[in-house]
Formats: structure tokens, sequence, C-alpha cells
């Protein structure tokens, strides 16, 4: 199988024999023009609005939380995470260097230092043996919280990522942090409609945090959203997420400082027409992931699947070369026919903002790095499988 081969077989998967293929365009086939044109005909625009409760209210069913609080985006539900989780100035947080910068960038608005632990390489998350492996090397818990031994920081949460949709060894992480007392919070970004088991990815700690940006499974155009079962901690999120305004009728009072970070009305009416289609968005990308994964079958390239027990949205189809004169030789030939494909992310260790950080030993993230690419995985609507 050759690049050439790989990049007509994509071609006609999208039934599109010339023009630009993306990696994932949004699709709106359900309520969108109606709900959004609604909240324009309401003037209820900004955030306060019917659709944001209701956005809410489909986040808890689909993801079996108990609370579900809506933001701008995910970046900012991820530091409202860190920040209602307790994370100060100064406190260390444990994530994947294998990751999308956003997860980095809310630890440092937090003023806390990532630090960086090597992942899978079959489910490209948080690697529970390594952080075993770190955690025995650097932590130690006093009273009720984690410390660096060698740094003298706390430790204070812990954020792995379902990297492209595939569930982290969730279940043996949320071990390793009761047993560690760190916070644990999935960035669950990238795995709406993912599942360990029965258990929706964002629910197995203290809180989760999901994005609706525009190449996500689901978009809101910008949006995110913070899942938990705490009901102190949900109060707090919600707070301080609508600058931490005391209800009244018409004073305006405060009573800390607080962000204003709730998703308006406008894209919660997108994301709620979005959601309404979440089922049938997964079983398209799945019939794909399905088609894919026969292709890849026997040649040198890999083909990342769910692992067994769980449930992969198949946000980003994942394939693995041997090496990384392989991967750049296929990303030059997809990507100069306008078939879009893209390596994973530089690993944030080396990006200079974070070179300095403290790392574990991160061989399989910097294996992965070298070979992985994503190729083209949008739903197809009116595909017929
Ligand atoms: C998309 C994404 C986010 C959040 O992105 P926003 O663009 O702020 O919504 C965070 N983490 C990961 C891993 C992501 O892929």
């Amino acid at each position: 199988m050759n690049n050439e081969d790989i990049v007509s077989f994509i071609r006609t998967q999208f039934n599109e024999p010339e023009n630009f293929i993306p990696l994932h365009a949004p699709v709106f086939g359900g309520n969108e023009k109606a709900y959004v044109l609604d909240t324009i005909e309401s003037t209820f625009v900004s955030s306060v609005g019917k659709y944001v409760t209701r956005f809410e209210e489909m986040m808890q069913d689909i993801t079996g939380a108990k609370y579900a609080v809506a933001t701008v985006n995910g970046t900012t539900a991820l530091h409202l995470a860190l920040v209602v989780a307790g994370v100060k100035g100064g406190d260390e947080v444990i994530t994947q260097p294998f990751t999308f910068v956003a997860t980095a960038n809310a630890i440092s608005h937090a003023g806390a230092f990532p630090v960086f632990v090597d992942i899978d390489r079959t489910t490209m998350g948080l690697s529970h043996e390594a952080l075993s492996i770190f955690l025995d090397d650097f932590a130690e818990v006093k009273g009720d919280c984690c410390f660096n031994k060698k740094t003298g920081r706390r430790i204070a949460a812990c954020i792995p990522m379902h990297t492209f949709g595939f569930p982290a060894r969730i279940s043996e992480i949320a071990v390793l942090c009761e047993k560690w007392k760190i916070a644990l919070i999935e960035d669950a970004a990238e795995s709406i409609g993912s599942y360990v088991g029965n258990k929706h990815t964002g629910t197995f700690g203290l809180a989760g945090t999901f994005s609706f940006n525009g190449n996500k499974t689901i978009t809101s155009g910008g949006g995110g959203a913070i899942v938990t079962d705490n009901d102190n901690y949900a109060k707090i999120a919600k707070h301080i997420s609508t600058t931490a305004k005391q209800p009244h009728a018409w004073e305006f009072v405060h009573d800390m400082v607080a962000y204003n970070y709730r998703m308006p009305n406008l894209n919660a009416a997108l994301a709620c027409a979005q959601l309404e289609q979440l089922p049938a968005f997964l079983e398209s990308k799945r019939v794909l992931s399905r088609v894919y994964s026969s292709f890849f079958k026997g040649s040198e390239i890999g083909f990342i699947t769910e692992r067994e027990g769980t449930t992969a949205n198949y946000w980003l189809n994942s394939i693995v070369f041997p090496d990384r004169s392989a991967r750049d030789s296929f990303l030059e030939c997809s990507n100069r026919q306008k078939v879009m494909s893209r390596p994973a992310w530089q690993l944030m260790n080396r990006l200079p903002m974070y070179r300095n950080c403290l790392s574990g030993e991160l061989s399989n993230a910097v294996w992965l790095e070298d070979r992985l690419v994503n190729i083209p995985s949008s739903v197809r609507l009116s595909h017929e499988n």
C-alpha cells in the first residue's frame, strides 16, 4: 500500500474526487438554524437564556453527571475546573505532554506548573504505570495533600486527556489519584460519546471538561462545559463563571474575584441542536472507522482502535507509520493532494514556555509523536454503508 493508494481511498470515502477534504468539518443537519434564529428573535443572545440551561441538562443526560456548567470554551472550562478544585499559584499539576496546548495553558492560567508524565502507546492517554513510577519517585502525602519531595511544591491535581476520543486507562489513574490525594480532572475535550464500560469519560474524578470548538465532534461555534457530581463544586463553578454575582433584581453585588466564562445563549442554541444529533454522528464516525480499520489491516501502517471494554467516539482517526520519514512522506503526499492530514502535536515539553517544566521519562510520547497521523474523520450524514 503506497501513499497514493491511501489518499485515493480517503477520497472515495468522502465521495469527493477533487476538492479539499478537511480533517473534521462540522455538519449542521438538524435544528441549528431554527434554534439560533429563536435566540435572535427572543433578544436573549448572551449568557442568560433557555438554551444555556437546556444545554446543561443535555450534558447531564449524556454524561450521567449530576451537574454540568456551560463555559465559553474548553480552555476556560479547564481553568475554572482547576480553580474550583483549589489549585493555587505555585502548585504543580500533572498532565501528559501529548495533548493540545490548551491543557498546559489552563494549568498556567491557574498559576500552577505543568509536570509531564508519559502516555500509553495504545490509549495515547496518560499512562497509569508511568504515573505510578513518577509518584513513587517524587511524591509524599502530608495530611490531606500531596507534595513533590524534590521541588517542595504541592501536587494539587492531575489532568489526563482522552486523546482523539480514545479513553485513557482512567479507572487505574483514578485509583492512583485517590491514593496520593491528588484531585483528578479529566480533559474530555475530545471525548464526548466515549465510555469506559458504561461510564462516560469525564466522570471518573472530581470533574471533567469538554470542548465544543468548531473542529470537535459537537460544536457550539465556541464552547465548553464542566461536569461533576459534587454539589458544592458545581455551585462554585457556576457562581465564579458568572462574575460571582449575587442574585438580586437590580443590585450589582459580587462576593469574590471571578470570571466571565459563561456560554452565551446564541452558542448554546447551536450546541443543543448539535447534541440532538450526537447518536447519529457517533454512528457515522463508527462506520468510517470500521472502513478505515479494514483498509489498513495487514499493512505496515497501524490503525488505532478502541481498547476492549471501552467505546471510542473516533473523533479523529489515527494511523501509525513505521517511522518518522514514512510519516513525513505521507503528510507531504496527502496535503499536496488537498486531503488534509496532520501529525500529532509537538510535545508540550518542547514548546518554549514549557521547556523547563519537570518531566518524567517520555519515551512513548516521543515514539507516537514521530509516527502518528490523523486522517479525515468528519461525520458523513448522507453516506450509505
Ligand atoms: C479542543 C481542546 C481543548 C479546548 O479547546 P477550546 O478551543 O478552548 O474549546 C482542550 N484540550 C484538548 C485536548 C482539546 O483538544
